[in-house]
Order: structure tokens, then sequence, then C-alpha cells
């Protein structure tokens, strides 16, 4: 599908809603946050929607991908959390 930010990823159609949309937790105003089962790792991250005007379809975006990497200050948010080590792999 092309790169085209105005046309739904599922309709085809032009119809992609206009202006600045954000998604957000309504109770704590928080923005989305992204477990990371393997290590217990919770991060904050926002998310940049596209929401079709025609069809619904939604499509996800994170802004900054490079956040959700764990690296080595990352702290497990449950204490009592199996924390296996860190790999390589994971980077
Ligand atoms: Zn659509």
């Amino acid at each position: 599908m092309a790169d085209n930010r105005d046309t739904c990823s599922k309709c085809g159609q032009e119809s992609i809603l206009k202006g600045d949309i954000g998604l957000r937790n309504s109770k704590t105003m928080d923005l989305v946050v992204v477990v990371r089962q393997d290590h217990g790792v919770e991060k904050n991250v926002p998310l940049q929607p596209r929401v079709c005007g025609r069809c619904g379809f939604v499509d996800l975006y994170v802004k900054d991908p490079v956040h959700l990497k764990i690296c080595a200050e990352d702290k497990p948010i449950n204490p009592d959390f199996k924390q296996r080590p860190i790999l390589e792999a994971d980077f």
C-alpha cells in the first residue's frame, strides 16, 4: 500500500480524518503503555493513529519506536518478576 497519509489502508479511500489525533488513557491522561512481557518492563509511548472517516479503520504508529527498546536501566515494575538476563537479542 502506498505511503499516502490520506489513504485508508483498508478501504482505499482518501478519507483519513485530518488533524492531529491522539490516544490517551481517560483516567490518568497517560499515553498508552506498552508492556514488554519478557522482562516485565512497562513503557509509555505516544501512539499516532490514523482514523478513516469512511470505514472507521484505525492505523496506529508509534512515534518513538526506539524508546520501546529495553536498556540496562529498565527495571521490572513487579519486584517479584522473575527476571531473565537481558540478552543481546533484545536490542
Ligand atoms: Zn477506510
